[in-house]
């Protein structure tokens, strides 16, 4: 547990300890305490984790309290640091919780910005082009004005870059994350010096090598890709028979300075 979530933790509440059956499964009071959340109802630790792991993996990020209440679900909304403390979180748990919850925000924040005429949210049609029309604008201040998605100025220049417009110093801040990143060797195989980030090569995702595979799987596009070769992982594998997860047949693939473009 870091310094900073020690302190936060010591500053909550006690945690508030019930003998009544699990609200979540329904289970009767069995000698195990249970914790009682602050919308009221009681869970079990194992079962506050598991339900909240079946929200996330349906793609929601608002963890939300299922108990039955008259035939009709309780509903409310834990926040993420009442669900670590309640369910008693190990690290990897927390790690695992924070990085899911945050990939799945981050799903429905990027295909939505505001425009910075209207101020409303604004959804990109064509995500392989920064430059996007305000349909609000449109409609109902019948004007037409065109924004850059990436440094959220009126358009300016031609055609549909996906890169930058001509605004001065329009850049894709994940350009300079992966042009500084460190690099690393990669456990149990014979790559070095591979960056520990990689954008997608299918959706352009920055990705932090954890694992200790070189094969990562996309947590937005789910597409399995060679970390050293940014091959496809099926391609990487049948370029070199036997030990493939211990290096590639291609060479290591240097930074990346584009970030791939999704087109879904
Ligand atoms: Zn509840
Ligand atoms: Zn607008
Ligand atoms: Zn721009
Ligand atoms: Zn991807
Ligand atoms: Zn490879």
């Amino acid at each position: 547990m870091s310094q900073s979530k020690r302190e936060e933790s010591s500053s909550e509440p006690p945690l508030k300890f019930v003998q009544r059956r699990d609200d979540i499964t329904g289970d009767e009071y069995d000698g195990q305490q249970r914790v009682e959340m602050s919308c009221g109802h009681a869970v079990d630790p194992g079962s506050l984790t598991a339900w909240c792991r079946s929200l996330m993996d349906q793609g929601h990020f608002q963890l939300c309290c299922p108990a039955d209440v008259n035939d009709k679900k309780c509903g409310a909304q834990w926040s993420y640091p009442e669900v670590r403390r309640c369910a008693s979180l190990s690290d990897s748990e927390q790690r695992e919780f924070e990085q899911k919850l945050a990939l799945l925000a981050a799903k429905l924040y990027c295909d939505f910005k505001e425009c910075p005429k209207c101020k409303s949210l604004v959804e990109r049609k064509e995500p392989t082009t920064l430059r996007v029309l305000c349909t609000v604008c449109a409609s109902v201040l019948h004007v037409s004005y065109e924004f850059c998605w990436q440094c959220l100025r009126a358009w300016k220049g031609s055609g549909k870059p996906s890169d930058h417009c001509a605004n001065t110093g329009c850049k894709d801040p994940n350009l300079d994350v992966l042009a500084s990143c460190t690099t690393k060797d990669l456990p149990d195989s014979e790559v070095r010096g591979c960056p520990s980030i990689r954008a997608c090569p299918t959706c352009g995702l920055l990705i932090e090598h954890k694992e200790k595979c070189k094969y990562v799987v996309c947590s937005r596009c789910h597409v399995e890709f060679c970390f050293a070769c940014l091959d496809p992982a099926p391609a990487c594998q049948a370029a070199k028979a036997g030990a493939w997860f211990k290096w590639c047949a291609k060479p290591l693939a240097p930074r990346q300075s584009h970030i791939p473009v999704w087109s879904r």
